[in-house]
């Protein structure tokens, strides 16, 4: 198989772990900031996050967002050369980098910096763009309105900003295990059931409430069981660009 056809459908399969919606994209930020140890990924593995974080920055914003249609369309300045033929292709270093920086947007949302004015200000920054805007004609009242950004890491950092603006009230940490998670009710402080039940157990037997016991099973059994049960009732629903 040819290089570029092999990396076309990596790609593609990317897409379908990362942007098919924007919840299903908000997953996978969240399990790329809780869970993934980039440097000890097998082959297999990192060949996977490697698309899939090249995905997320160059294609994530293909989503219309409310009534108003906002692209962020710097796929153009990322376009193969000679040179460089997979440009958004990120090395391990580049992943791990994103990685902490992608921590650290989460950790301002959910606790900025004090004296933060209201409604508060999670992330400020001067980026270079270029601005476009498109008009489609008088009987089509569709217009968009689109950002082009030059860097890749500024990129992936608006993406983020993006996708945690449109889920925020849900986004949280668990005051159990301290990863991030998205919230079905905007009142839930843990991440899971499994989570809420060692807590409450430790409150019944007069312990400290967030400090992890000893007999614990171990981390993710109750889980992948929950993941299983789930049934995978979103469509895929992506406007095209
Ligand atoms: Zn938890």
């Amino acid at each position: 198989m040819h290089k570029s056809e092999k990396l076309w459908l990596r790609a593609k399969a990317a897409r379908r772990r990362v942007v098919t919606t924007p919840r299903q994209t908000m997953k996978w930020a969240l399990r790329f900031v809780n869970d993934t140890q980039v440097d000890q990924l097998s082959e297999r593995d990192w060949d996977h996050l490697q698309a899939e974080v090249a995905v997320f920055i160059g294609e994530y914003p293909e989503f219309q967002r409310g009534s108003c249609y906002v692209g962020i369309k710097s796929r153009a300045f990322y376009r193969a050369t000679a040179e460089d033929p997979s440009p958004l292709l990120p090395s391990k270093q580049e992943v791990a980098h994103y990685q902490a920086e992608a921590r650290s947007l989460f950790e301002s949302f959910l606790h900025p910096p004090d004296g933060a004015p209201f409604p508060r200000t999670i992330w400020e920054k001067h980026i270079a763009v270029d601005l476009s805007l498109k008009y489609f004609g008088p009987n089509d009242k569709h217009s968009s309105f689109s950002l082009w950004i030059h860097d890749k890491e500024d990129l992936l950092k608006v993406n983020l900003l993006l996708l945690i603006g449109q889920f925020a009230p849900n986004v949280k940490a668990c005051k159990d295990c301290d990863r991030y998670f998205l919230a079905k009710r905007t009142n839930q402080s843990y991440c899971s059931n499994r989570c809420a039940t060692r807590v409450m157990q430790r409150r019944k037997r007069g312990r400290p409430l967030h400090k992890p016991g000893k007999r614990g099973r171990p981390f993710g059994s109750i889980q992948s069981r929950a993941k299983k049960m789930r049934k995978p009732g979103i469509s895929p629903k992506r406007s095209s660009p």
